[in-house]
């Protein structure tokens, strides 16, 4: 969201957001999108994107339409392709907006994880290896960036406190 007010402020003649499912399941306040809205940013919702097309740059989008179903043990409605419904639209810029997983590696470092691949830290920010301090996305569920400078923050000192 803040990309997509930001491209704006800074001359982009037409922004559109494309989002998967609805404007209801948006995870932004909804003060913020009606912001945006004002502000003149287009929304594509329950629309998926299929590939970026172009030579030497981004010259297009294909897009998919997207309905939402209901599937089992999934808390949120799902979004699922339509098919054939792909359309393309004109693009000279994207930003990619989309969540992160922990890289596969980091499971080979031996460390002890939770059910979700992040790795476990005590109040120390310390992991099962003593030697090996985690923080940030990496080691915790709340995925802010107040949390991963904190966590960062505290880890360093910690370490520091245990050299000496
Ligand atoms: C679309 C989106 C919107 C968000 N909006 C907000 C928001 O509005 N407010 C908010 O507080 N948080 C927001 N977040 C969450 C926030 O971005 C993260 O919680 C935060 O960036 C985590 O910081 P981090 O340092 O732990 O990890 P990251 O910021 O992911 O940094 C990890 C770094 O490690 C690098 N890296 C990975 N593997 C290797 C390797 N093998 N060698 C070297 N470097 C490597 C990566 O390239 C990356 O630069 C958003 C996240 C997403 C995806």
């Amino acid at each position: 969201m803040d990309c997509a007010r930001t491209i704006k402020r800074l001359g982009a003649k037409q922004v559109k957001v494309i989002y998967r499912r609805a404007e209801e399941q948006m995870p932004a306040e909804e003060k913020e999108i009606q912001d945006a809205k004002k502000e003149g940013i287009e929304f594509l919702f329950k629309n998926n994107i299929v590939k970026i097309i172009g030579k030497n740059k981004v010259e297009k989008v294909e897009l998919i339409k997207t309905e939402l179903v209901k599937k089992e043990n999934e808390e949120r409605l799902v979004p699922v392709n339509i098919e054939n419904s792909n359309y393309q639209i004109d693009a000279d810029y994207i930003i990619m907006a989309l969540g992160s997983k922990v890289e596969s590696y980091v499971k080979d470092l031996g460390l002890k994880t939770n059910k979700w691949g992040n790795i476990e830290v005590n109040e120390e920010y310390q992991t099962s290896n003593p030697k090996i301090y985690a923080g940030g996305d990496l080691a915790g569920t709340k995925s802010t960036v107040a949390w991963a400078s904190y966590s960062g923050r505290e880890a360093a000192k910690n370490i520091i406190k245990n050299l000496k």
